[in-house]
């Protein structure tokens, strides 16, 4: 045990060498142990007594959270393991949540972290959530060692003998192997398979305090058969001393997690998208201490004491009170107030903070998460991408009008703290808005702005967020500028499906493209796009593309960033609804442009582009395609009738239904729009003993025979005009 005065010392002796650093995280479906596996962490590294840990769950340290029962927030804390051989390592530890809904913050964790460990309860096995995790973690170059928890259940209650828990123990490998296969990076598909023997599996019950690995076996010379003696004769209380946890997984961890400069190495040319041999390049890829500070901010807290704290990992050079740094994408500059590194909910105050670590930072005002703070200017790392978008929208208002400032303020926070949130602020109606990924996801932030602000709300019933298409492709379509003296020409088209989904899978990146860059050309070649098409790519955003297929049109370079404004703008507010738009290929024709650059300002072009864009899609016919969820229902097969039921009288379609002694797994496909109160739903259907999980969230086409009232009823909820909008071409 390391006490704990001599912590802050000590950590600050380790940063400076980061080949005995270690960044980690936890990933694992909701109730499989995380909370619990992390604490025993904790304990081992003497950040909180050993009676606690088990007891209190110290990373749940938001009141909230207890309440629900949920990790929301990814908290983070370093510890310190000390090896056999006496050599002392820091290892960073973020808790990330395992529900669904929480996606985002999930993704904004695995950028910071280089290993993870996968936790998969023995009676549960692989769930939906493990593998959405799991899927975010490999997309981010995060190498997997695994977990496998509650092995006291199998023999407690399932009384299962050793051999038949080894069978378990195989069974749960090969699942957690296939899914690394198949969503690895294709040069770690084997290299970073799991197995017992290499060392990078561990079981053990997190409740219960203990450990093994085949190693760790050998090293304590401690067998299953062992563990399984110990239940039956009820003196299990035992393991946790002889074989702890912490100390079989932090063993693995330091033998089997990259340490920073090993792992920066490979992991920088899969979420950084800049030039390897610039400055800054050069720096990142061997985590260079001298190099320009780089700081990447993935969690926004807003602390009553300290203010907003940005966490995140300081992947170059160095940090100390005073440091100035550019805000990439903000396109500020701020000095850094404090340095911190966390242990649990509290904070250690530290001088300076040295690349590989993760750490705290104040007084990065206009950072949000996913920011790339730097010493110098340099092209940001690539945006977190989030596997779902926000698609339930409510209006919110104060119950005293009187609050509506703070309210603003309150809301615009909660944008900065939750990417996967989206609020729209109306300062002239009045009306704002706040989306989330489902009914959970924004009832956390209701409760959250109720509690910890203290402010009377009043929220809407949920809605629907649509998406905006073209049924065919149509063009070229003229726009003019308000002065006249400007006439652009564009085509929008049916983007292939292919590259819309490498969109939706991160393989290929959204951003706007100055330069040509051949990994992206290729990778939209290879999903399906053509190549004189990929060549001319400029934009690629919320999942549609911008082609500029001009020809020796002088003044072009001076107006595309005006012409990339007006697409993100139609993108994010289609023609038909102001629904965001998504698989358009947008392509420009042509352009006819007025010599003097003073008539062609943003306030002439930005409309310009805006209506050519608008006409070719009204051409084309717009059509709205609706948000569905593919969900998993684990019910006592007793109630297969009810929740089948269920799941056809909400527009739902049954796509697989296994049935096993007791239980049966369902899973389906249900329309957003009719899953609101389906969890009280299931709970009467099914006498409280139904649950459902979200897998995936996708969008297909509205049925023809509710297209037209849901336009009418989404252009009357925003009040514009009953009459459906028709090209202008005068
Ligand atoms: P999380 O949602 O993944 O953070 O899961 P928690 O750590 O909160 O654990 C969920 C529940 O499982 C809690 O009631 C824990 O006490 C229990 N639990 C965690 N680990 C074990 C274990 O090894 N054995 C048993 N029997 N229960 C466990």
């Amino acid at each position: 045990m390391v006490a704990i005065k001599d912590l802050a010392a000590k950590v600050q002796e380790l940063m400076h060498k980061p080949t005995q650093i270690r960044n980690i995280g936890t990933c694992a479906h909701i109730d499989h142990g995380k909370t619990t596996l992390s604490d025993n962490l904790l304990a081992g590294a003497g950040l909180i007594s050993e009676e606690l840990a088990g007891q209190i769950q110290a990373l749940d340290y938001d009141p909230q959270e207890k309440a629900r029962g949920i990790t929301i927030n990814a908290a983070n804390v370093s510890m310190i393991h000390v090896d056999d051989k006496g050599n002392e390592y820091l290892i960073n530890l973020i808790d990330t949540p395992g529900h669904v809904d929480f996606g985002g913050e999930v993704t904004r964790a695995m950028r910071v972290i280089d290993c993870a460990i996968v936790l998969v309860d023995a009676v549960e096995s692989i769930m939906p959530q493990t593998e959405t995790v799991l899927r975010q973690a490999l997309r981010e170059g995060v190498k997997p060692v695994l977990f496998i928890n509650k092995v006291d259940r199998l023999i407690k209650e399932l009384k299962l003998p050793p051999e038949k828990i080894l069978e378990r123990f195989t069974s749960i490998i090969l699942q957690v192997n296939k899914l690394i296969k198949a969503l690895a990076p294709p040069q770690f598909k084997e290299a970073w398979q799991v197995s017992a023997q290499g060392g990078t599996v561990c079981f053990g019950s997190a409740k219960h305090r203990w450990a093994l690995s085949l190693p760790y076996m050998k090293k304590k010379n401690f067998t299953l058969k062992q563990v399984v003696e110990a239940y039956q004769t009820d003196e299990w209380m035992r393991l946790g001393r002889q074989i702890p946890l912490h100390e079989a997984v932090l063993d693995m961890i330091v033998a089997h997690a990259p340490n920073p400069i090993e792992a920066q190495k490979y992991r920088i040319p899969i979420i950084w998208h800049g030039e390897e041999e610039s400055e800054a390049g050069k720096a990142l890829l061997s985590c260079d201490p001298n190099g320009p500070a780089i700081f990447v901010v993935t969690k926004v807290i807003v602390d009553p004491q300290a203010g907003e704290i940005f966490t995140g990992r300081l992947f170059s050079g160095q940090i100390a009170k005073g440091t100035e740094l550019i805000l990439n994408t903000a396109k500020t500059r701020e000095k850094v107030q404090q340095v911190f590194i966390y242990k649990g909910a509290s904070r250690i105050p530290i001088e300076t903070a040295i690349c590989g670590n993760i750490i705290g930072v104040v007084g990065l005002k206009s950072a949000s998460s996913g920011e790339t703070c730097s010493s110098i200017e340099m092209t940001p790392f690539e945006a977190i991408k989030h596997l779902f978008e926000p698609v339930v929208t409510k209006a919110i208002e104060p119950k005293n009008p009187k609050d509506l400032p703070k309210l603003i303020e309150v809301l615009k926070d909660i944008a900065k703290q939750d990417p996967t949130i989206a609020v729209t602020i109306n300062e002239e109606t009045g009306e704002n808005l706040i989306s989330g990924l489902g009914e959970l996801h924004l009832e956390i932030w209701e409760y959250r702005i109720i509690h910890d602000h203290n402010l009377d709300i009043v929220v809407s019933p949920p809605i629907v967020v649509y998406r905006e298409t073209v049924k065919q492709g149509a063009g070229p379509a003229e726009g003019k500028s308000p002065n006249r003296h400007n006439k652009l020409y564009v085509t929008v088209k049916p983007l292939e499906e292919g590259v819309a989904t490498a969109i939706k899978e991160g393989k290929i990146p959204e951003m706007k493209i100055k330069k040509r860059k051949k990994e992206i050309e290729d990778a939209l070649v290879e999903a399906g796009l053509d190549k004189d098409e990929a060549r001319k790519v400029v934009d690629i955003y919320k999942g549609n593309i911008l082609i500029d297929n001009t020809r020796g049109i002088v003044h072009i370079g001076e107006i595309m960033e005006m012409v990339i404004t007006a697409f993100e703008e139609i993108c994010s507010a289609g023609p038909m609804c102001k629904e965001p738009c998504f698989g358009l290929k947008v392509i420009l024709d042509d352009a006819k442009l007025h010599e003097d650059a003073i008539h062609r300002t943003p306030a002439q072009m930005i409309p310009c582009m805006r209506q050519a864009i608008t006409n070719a899609m009204l051409l084309g016919g717009v059509v709205l395609f609706e948000p569905k969820q593919i969900i998993r229902i684990d019910i006592p097969s007793e109630y297969l009738n009810e929740t089948t039921k269920l799941v056809s009288g909400r527009r739902g379609e049954l796509l697989d239904i296994v049935q096993e002694e007791l239980t049966a797994v369902v899973k389906a496909k249900v329309p957003v729009a009719e899953m609101f109160g389906f969890t009280a739903a299931l709970r009467s259907a099914t006498s409280g003993r139904g649950a459902w999980f979200l897998v995936d969230q996708i969008f297909e086409k509205l049925p023809s025979d509710l297209q037209s009232p849901t336009i009418l009823k989404l252009r009357e909820k925003k009040g514009l005009p009953k009459e459906l909008p028709k090209p202008i071409f005068d």
